[in-house]
């Protein structure tokens, strides 16, 4: 007689809910079910007009900071004719054509958001959980119990509010870049926004568009509109266009440049991308925007459009408020009160599982407990994993799909967990002590990682790391792709569970994907001198 199959339930429909559903169904000997509060799938990607608290929220002009090869699915590569930077409903299409391929969502339940988690009365022999489900639309309230879970809910949802001194004066509005959609009732205003990161960038240059006035971590100024941003700390900004018209990750995110960030101090690699990458293109310092950190050690804010706010005067920088009054702020340094109709914070965001059991996951300060960043170490039976609850240099899907892939792998009984012991002095607390070194103090610092080194990580505790020595030996020119090319998620179906034989192929044809989109047609590069194609490679090789 066949086992009874492990019933599991995943909560939330995101992204990593959704791919988490693909893993366990190709793992098999799974009863799945997820619940989504929300009335569609794709979490962050599935675009409304209004924010809701605890659902991540995205701009109507929202483009993704990766782009499409080194975000892709490792067995799912994305279409020659997408967009190398896709918009966020494109993504989205990608993100369905995909969960519909794989046939999923038929264990979707919508409106369903999951109130409580906890052990089941028999967790101590068998690892069980009890979750507890509210509809929605009825408020019917259910309970069941799982043979494990997988909690993917998002982090990046629970807006950061700052209080400033005399806020609670301040006349006009106050919101966070979470509520921030279309900004044409911003039009002919003044704005202020607080925030130097992504999302403060983004509303910064999409504002100033449209206002009279935008500040913050820049001050945006024209004698029209105005625009101010301020920042405490400043922020090195990367295109999303890089050297040549590529991408920028697909140039940067290479494993031989990690393997030398893994080897020289981190300060070096830092002072290398900083002067010899970001400077030439546009020198921080000239611009009053170099931030007190190297760029290694927050994550590098990805703008397209600052720059060009810069020169063009409609942006400029500003400290950080000193305090608010009546009809606007005054900033560190300022005397004059600068006038705002509209402060906008761009403050991120902190975390939090509401309808977690008590002392599941365990926080010691800003250290988050969890093995590898998704096992909480101290508990009898590995039936629970936290997924997508990292905040990686580089692009977030691939991770989130190793991290799919290794839990269905842990639920299936195939990988074993190390002792407490072994995860919390091996991992968390060494982990920890690093991040704290290398990266600016939050209360996410725990969570940071870096992005070949963390999918190796993640690959090496299934067996889908590829073997490079052998690969050298047996096939030295897709070695050569492994090592000096962009670093791909196809790469981790190339042996282990679940490989795919079309992973070799998908690693080398991956320029002609990244190609193809610029031009709408094959690119004429393939038919280049090859002295000119060498020389090219060495001054690639020097200069970027
Ligand atoms: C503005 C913005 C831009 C971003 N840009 C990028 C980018 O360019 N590249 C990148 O890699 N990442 C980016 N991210 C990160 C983004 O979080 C990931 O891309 C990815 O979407 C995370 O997927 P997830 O499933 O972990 O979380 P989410 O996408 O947040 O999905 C979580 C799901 O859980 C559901 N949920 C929450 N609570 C409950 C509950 N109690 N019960 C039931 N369901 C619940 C939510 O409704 C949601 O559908 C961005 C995030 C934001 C906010």
């Amino acid at each position: 007689m066949a086992s009874p199959q492990k019933k599991i339930a995943v909560l939330g429909g995101g992204f990593c809910g959704c791919c988490a559903l693909v893993q366990l169904k190709e793992e098999g000997g799974f009863e799945l079910v997820c619940f989504e509060k929300m009335d569609k799938p794709g979490g962050t990607w599935n675009y409304r007009e209004e924010s809701i608290e605890a659902v991540a929220s995205i701009m109507p002009t929202t483009v993704i900071n990766h782009s499409k090869e080194l975000g892709a699915l490792s067995d799912f590569p994305p279409p020659k004719e997408f967009n190398n930077y896709m918009r966020h409903h494109e993504l989205y299409q990608h993100f369905m054509d995909y969960v519909k391929s794989k046939d999923v969502l038929k264990y979707v339940k919508y409106n369903s958001e999951v109130m409580e988690v906890r052990r089941a009365k028999d967790y101590k022999e068998t690892g069980r959980w009890t979750v507890t489900v509210k509809n929605t639309i009825s408020n019917e309230v259910s309970v069941d119990v799982y043979d494990g879970v997988l909690l993917c809910v998002g982090h990046i949802n629970r807006p950061k509010m700052p209080h400033y001194p005399g806020q609670d004066l301040f006349k006009g509005d106050i919101i966070h870049t979470h509520t921030l959609k279309g900004v044409e009732k911003y039009q002919k205003k003044n704005i202020v926004v607080v925030g130097m990161g992504c999302s403060g960038l983004d509303a910064a240059a999409e504002t100033s568009n449209v206002a009279k006035t935008t500040v913050g971590g820049f001050l945006v100024r024209d004698k029209r509109c105005p625009w101010y941003l301020s920042t405490r700390s400043g922020a090195h900004v990367i295109r999303r266009v890089g050297p040549h018209g590529y991408p920028f990750d697909y140039t940067l995110a290479r494993r031989w440049i990690f393997l030398l960030m893994a080897i020289l101090p981190y300060k070096w690699m830092s002072y290398l991308l900083e002067n010899i990458y970001l400077d030439p293109q546009f020198n921080r310092e000239l611009y009053a925007i170099k931030p007190d950190h190297h760029v290694l050690y927050k994550d590098p804010v990805i703008n397209d459009h600052i720059h060009s706010k810069f020169i063009s005067g409609s942006v400029m920088q500003k400290p950080d408020i000193e305090r608010f009054t009546e009809n606007g702020v005054i900033f560190k340094g300022d005397t004059e009160v600068t006038e705002a109709d509209v402060v906008i914070m761009a403050t991120g965001y902190t975390w939090k599982f509401p309808f977690l059991e008590e002392g599941i996951i365990v926080k010691e300060g800003d250290k988050i407990n969890l093995y590898k960043l998704m096992f909480p170490p101290h508990l009898e039976h590995a039936t629970l994993a936290v997924l997508g609850f990292v905040l990686p240099f580089g692009p977030g899907f691939p991770i989130g799909e190793l991290q799919c892939r290794w839990a269905a792998q842990v639920l299936a009984g195939k990988c074993k967990l190390p002792s407490e012991k072994e995860m919390v002095e091996d991992d968390i607390n060494k982990r920890y002590n690093t991040n704290i070194l290398k990266y600016a103090r939050s209360d996410k610092v725990s969570v940071r990682v870096d992005y070949v080194p963390y999918c190796d990580e993640l690959a090496s505790q299934f067996g889908v790391k590829p073997n490079l020595l052998k690969i050298l030996l047996t096939d030295p020119v897709l070695y050569f792709h492994l090592i000096f090319g962009p670093s791909l998620s196809y790469q981790y179906r190339l042996q282990g569970p679940h490989s795919w034989d079309g992973a070799r192929n998908a690693i080398m044809t991956s320029k002609d994907r990244m190609l193809y989109p610029i031009t709408k047609r094959s690119n004429p590069e393939y038919h280049e001198n090859i002295f000119i194609k060498l020389m090219k490679k060495i001054f690639k090789f020097i200069f970027y």
